[in-house]
């Protein structure tokens, strides 16, 4: 980057930290995506002189509303939930739902905004949006989380349409709160229609859609290894999370040859010396999807339980963070690379911090962001809708393959305009690739 598009940067993003104060996860999502295409931005008068970057990093709209529920005890609960709409010039709005205790406006707004980027990299019409509740739904019943999305949804249905704002999953709803979500939507609104995605596949949910994320990961993994001439067969692989993203990219690495060292959630992390085998992998995923249990109760043989622990220590030649924001620091980056690691791929959105991305830069690590490599989720659920809207539902294969071409195409634009050469810029790539998209048709549309 040159001095003078530094100096608009830091300008960018005072300005940007003033009008959106405290929100730490938004800024460093911004800044981000700022950094990779301010020097495109500053080429292109047309785009400065529409403050394109300055009116895309302002969320259309932002809807906070209180959720009133009941406990099984009788105990009356209010929790905070949004829904960020922040860019639908791709196609209606189109984001999943987080329930975390975590989860504030920033943290929504940083998803949310990625979301523009990420959608518009699969190339279906899809606009950026994201919303959640801090709601917990761990320790749970399932009549507890039944009336919060009961009631989450008596106040959402009036602001989501298949047209107009499709929510789906993210950490903490499952197929499990999809289903309340949308048995709520259709008693308010008295019509079937494709307004959730990541639905049960008996009532119009897509094939492939609870693995598409992790395995969207591993297509997109392949794609980056043969082109700076790796393979993914044998490689160590770490990975975090235990997650539907974790388990289902764990799922394919295995298919494909690679040994799976690692699993984690928050209490800790499983370290498998010698791989995964298909037969721990089903075990592990019928503990986690059937009885919702934690990693430390799963006992094998060569399996090893480390209390407190992130998997970044583990010698690995690929790791792949799939558990959450800024899980993976600098000096986990330099533990990484120490150990010799070859790529990082994210499962999960932004889990790096700006330190370690510096550091993965430095050290030569290729580093896929989130936005690229684990956009096969929402691309099937852009799938999903499609197939809605035709009242047809494709096979296994068929979305797979689809699945497979869109990683295919999303790596072969990260590749264009991520420098072209021997080394890609991962993230430069995804994000010029993403953004120059939502420009050109925000120029299109005037001032709006
Ligand atoms: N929450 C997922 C993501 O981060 C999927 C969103 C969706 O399917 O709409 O992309």
């Amino acid at each position: 980057m040159t001095a003078a598009e530094r100096k608009e940067l830091k300008t960018f993003m005072t300005g940007l930290k003033k009008r959106n104060p405290y929100e730490t996860e938004f800024h460093q999502a911004v800044h981000e995506v700022a950094a990779s295409v301010m020097p495109w931005y500053l080429q292109n008068e047309e785009y400065r002189k529409a403050q394109i970057l300055e009116r895309v990093t302002e969320p259309d709209r932002i809807i906070t509303f209180r959720v009133t529920w009941e406990t099984d005890s009788g105990e009356i609960r209010a929790n905070r939930a949004f829904r960020v709409q922040f860019n639908h010039s791709l196609g209606p709005y189109k984001g999943g739902l987080r329930f975390h205790p975590s989860v504030t406006q920033s943290v929504l707004k940083f998803l949310g905004f990625e979301q523009i980027f990420k959608n518009s990299l699969t190339g279906l019409p899809m606009g950026g949006a994201k919303g959640g509740s801090n709601f917990n739904p761990k320790g749970k019943s399932d009549a507890e989380v039944m009336r919060f999305c009961q009631s989450m949804m008596t106040e959402l249905h009036r602001h989501i349409g298949e047209d107009i704002d499709v929510p789906a999953g993210d950490i903490g709803v499952g197929s499990r709160e999809v289903s309340y979500l949308f048995g709520q939507y259709m008693r308010l609104e008295n019509r079937w229609s494709g307004v959730l995605t990541g639905k049960g596949q008996s009532f119009g949910g897509s094939a492939v859609r609870t693995e598409a994320t992790g395995w969207g990961c591993v297509y997109f993994c392949d794609h980056m290894l043969h082109y700076h001439d790796y393979e993914i067969a044998g490689k160590r692989t770490a990975i975090s999370g235990s997650g539907n993203v974790a388990l289902y990219g764990a799922q394919k690495l295995i298919e494909k040859g690679a040994k799976v060292v690692t699993l984690s959630d928050s209490k800790g992390c499983l370290h498998i010396k010698d791989g995964l085998k298909e037969e721990q992998w089903e075990e592990i995923r019928e503990l986690k999807e059937g009885s919702r249990g934690r990693l430390s109760e799963y006992k094998s043989t060569g399996v090893e339980y480390h209390d407190g622990k992130n998997p970044w220590g583990v010698e690995c030649e690929l790791a792949m963070p799939c558990a959450t924001q800024n899980e993976l620091d600098g000096e986990d980056a330099k533990r990484l690379a120490d150990n010799g690691v070859i790529a990082v791929i994210e499962g999960a959105n932004m889990p790096t911090t700006q330190e370690a991305i510096d550091l993965f830069r430095e050290r030569g690590v290729l580093h896929a962001p989130g936005k690229a490599s684990n956009a096969g989720g929402v691309a099937v659920s852009g799938l999903e809708q499609s197939q809605n809207a035709m009242r047809v539902s494709w096979d296994r294969d068929e979305v797979d393959n689809r699945l497979q071409k869109i990683m295919q195409d999303i790596h072969k634009r990260c590749v264009e305009e991520g420098g072209g050469g021997d080394h890609i810029d991962y993230i430069d790539g995804s994000n010029i690739a993403g953004f120059k998209k939502v420009a050109s048709a925000m120029l299109a549309y005037g001032a709006v």
